[in-house]
C-alpha cells in the first residue's frame, strides 16, 4: 500500500501505517494512532474524531519517518519519548528500559508492604536498585509521602533520564539518585529494597527489545540469574531489622530466585506474587524484626 504525498486524510495515513506495521507489531492500529497523534500534536481521541481531516505535508513526512522507525522495531515509547506507568507519565529514550505494565505488580507489592509495616511512624527508607527511568522509585515516592528513596544505577545515562522524571513529578526532595553497582552506593541500610534487575537471556528475547533497549538493563547472563546472585548475596547487610526485599522476576524464574533468597535470608518469609496475567512476577522476602 502506498501513501499519497498530499491531501492525505487521517484515515488514509492510519490505514497505510497499520498495513506497514502488521508484521512487526501485535498492536499495529494502536501504534499507528499513537504515532499519528504525536506527529499532529493531538490527543488520540482527537485523531479518532478527525479521521476525515487532511494532514499537512510536514506532518505526513514526520509520520512516515516515525512509522518507518517503528517498522524497524523501535518501541513506540522511544518514538514519542513518553510512557505511562502506574498512572504517571515518564520521559523515556534509548538510555533506559521502557517501563512495563507487569512491573506495576512490584510497585503494588511494595506499597502494600509499606502501608502495613509494623512501625509506620518513623520515616520509611527505600532503595530502588537499577532505577533506569526512575519509574519504580518515583511511583513509590508519589504514593508514600513519608518515604525517602535512594535510586541507584550503574548507567550514568539512565540517571540523567531519571533526574528529568524526578523533576517532572516534583519528588526531588525525597528521591536521591546514586551512581554505582547494585547496593554499593547506598549510604546506609534501608527498610525496603526493590529492584527490577536485568534477568533475561539476551538470545531468547524479542528482537525489537534486543535491538533497541539497553542491554545493561536486560542481560542476566547465560542463565538470566547472574544479577540476582550478586544482589541477594549483598542484600542482608543493606536491610534494617524487619526490612523487606522485593524483586521482579521472569515468569520461569520463581523457583530459582526463591531458593537464592532462602540461602541469603534463611529465617525470612519468601513468597511469589503473580502479575495480572497470572504469571510469576515478583519474589518478596520479609525479614523478622530485631
Ligand atoms: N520484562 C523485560 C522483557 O522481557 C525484561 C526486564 C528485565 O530484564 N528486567 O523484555
Amino acid at each position: 500500500m502506498t501513501l499519497p504525498d498530499s491531501h492525505t486524510t487521517v484515515n488514509q495515513a492510519l490505514a497505510w501505517a497499520v498495513e506497514t506495521l502488521r508484521d512487526i507489531s501485535d498492536t499495529p492500529r494502536l501504534d499507528a494512532e499513537i504515532l499519528l497523534a504525536h506527529a499532529l500534536g493531538w490527543s488520540r481521541a482527537r485523531v479518532l474524531a478527525g479521521v476525515r481531516e487532511t494532514i499537512s505535508d510536514d506532518t505526513l513526512r514526520m509520520f512516515r519517518t516515525l512509522v518507518q522507525r517503528r517498522a524497524a522495531r523501535e518501541p513506540v515509547a522511544y518514538l514519542v519519548g513518553r510512557k505511562e506507568f502506574y498512572g504517571l507519565e515518564f520521559i523515556v529514550d534509548q538510555r533506559v528500559l521502557v517501563p512495563r505494565p507487569e512491573t506495576e505488580t512490584l510497585v503494588d507489592a511494595a506499597l502494600e508492604w509499606a502501608r502495613q509495616r509494623r512501625s509506620p511512624h518513623n520515616t520509611l527508607l527505600i532503595a530502588d536498585i537499577g532505577t533506569g527511568s526512575g519509574c519504580i522509585a518515583i511511583a513509590l515516592a508519589v504514593h508514600l509521602p513519608n518515604a525517602l528513596i535512594y535510586a541507584t544505577d550503574l548507567s550514568a545515562d539512565a540517571l540523567t533520564v531519571a533526574r528529568q522524571n524526578i523533576e517532572l513529578h516534583g519528588v526531588a526532595d525525597r528521591v536521591t539518585l546514586l551512581w554505582g553497582d547494585l547496593l554499593a552506593p547506598l549510604p546506609q541500610p534501608v527498610d525496603l529494597l526493590v529492584s527490577n534487575p536485568p534477568y533475561t537471556v539476551l538470545e531468547d528475547i524479542d528482537a525489537g527489545v534486543r535491538l533497541h533497549e539497553p542491554h545493561l538493563a536486560l542481560n542476566g547472563g547465560s542463565d538470566g540469574l547472574v544479577v540476582y546472585r550478586r544482589l541477594l548475596a549483598a542484600a542482608p547487610r543493606a536491610l534494617r531489622p524487619g526490612g523487606a526485599l522485593m524483586l521482579e522476576i521472569g515468569a520461569t524464574q520463581a523457583e530459582a530466585v526463591m531458593s537464592l533468597a532462602r540461602q541469603a535470608f534463611p529465617t525470612a518469609a519468601v513468597r511469589v506474587v503473580h502479575d495480572l496475567a497470572g504469571r510469576d512476577r515478583v519474589v518478596t522476602v520479609e525479614t523478622a524484626d530485631g
